[in-house]
């Protein structure tokens, strides 16, 4: 188990959660049901959680919603005023947009995972603060280690730089594969971004038929002998 792992546990076994098996083999080796149950016990951790500011001002966590063994998980920033509300991720207008997106893909929003960065809201939707990112990490670290998803699609800036730990111009990035621990990750715009400018939809598209294409490549060496 390497470092970060084990400092993220012994952050888990602050927050009071004492019987995790995270030897990784678990999740990997565990059925659709472990994995669920797996990620409804981090949730309960995060539903209790007060290690950061925002802790004060939710009104729900909001965890993260889809299948626990999805290959494509999709990851935002933080949580805006209706998720907060409904304790779950993009239902409002940006959300919408995503569902619409990944209808196109043939996909629904059970087939995939969707979480953000940050499970609580920021005020008044401002950017989250890196200790706020920081404190965060662990959860969205143990979910994508539980899903063990092939594809992660980051959406916006924010994302993407707080999952990789770098300076990324979404710009640049975007439309790039990149790899988080083994795992390819896609860079896009955020859809709230798309609301404002609809142009950049047509980036968006031509991204996630990359993604389609990845993950059809991924089943078909699956299902080879
Ligand atoms: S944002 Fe994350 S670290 Fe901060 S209180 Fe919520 S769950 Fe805890």
């Amino acid at each position: 188990m390497n470092d970060a792992l084990m400092n993220e546990l012994a952050l888990l076994r602050e927050f009071g959660y004492t019987h995790l098996d995270v030897s990784g083999q678990r999740a990997a080796d565990s059925g659709q049901e472990d994995q669920r149950a797996l990620l409804a016990e981090m949730a309960a951790v995060a539903n209790a959680c007060q290690k950061c500011k925002l802790a004060k001002t939710r009104t729900n966590v909001v965890y993260g919603v889809g299948s626990p063994n999805a290959d494509l998980m999709f990851i935002g920033e933080a949580p805006g005023r209706d998720e907060d509300l409904k304790g779950e991720p993009f239902v409002g207008r940006a959300g919408q947009l995503l569902t619409d997106i990944i209808k196109a893909m043939k996909l629904t929003r059970d087939d995939v995972y969707i979480a953000n960065i940050i499970k609580c809201r920021p005020p008044e939707n401002r950017n989250p603060e890196p200790d706020e990112i920081e404190e965060c990490r662990p959860f969205i670290r143990r979910q994508i280690e539980i899903i063990q998803p092939k594809v992660i699609v980051t959406l916006g800036r924010i994302a993407l730089q707080s999952l990789m730990e770098r300076d990324y111009a979404i710009s640049g990035a975007r439309g790039q594969w990149l790899d988080f621990h083994g795992i390819k990750v896609m860079p896009t715009y955020h859809p709230a971004y798309l609301l404002r400018t609809p142009s950049a939809k047509k980036d968006v598209w031509a991204d996630m038929k990359k993604v389609m294409a990845e993950l059809s490549s991924a089943s078909a060496e699956t299902i080879e002998p």
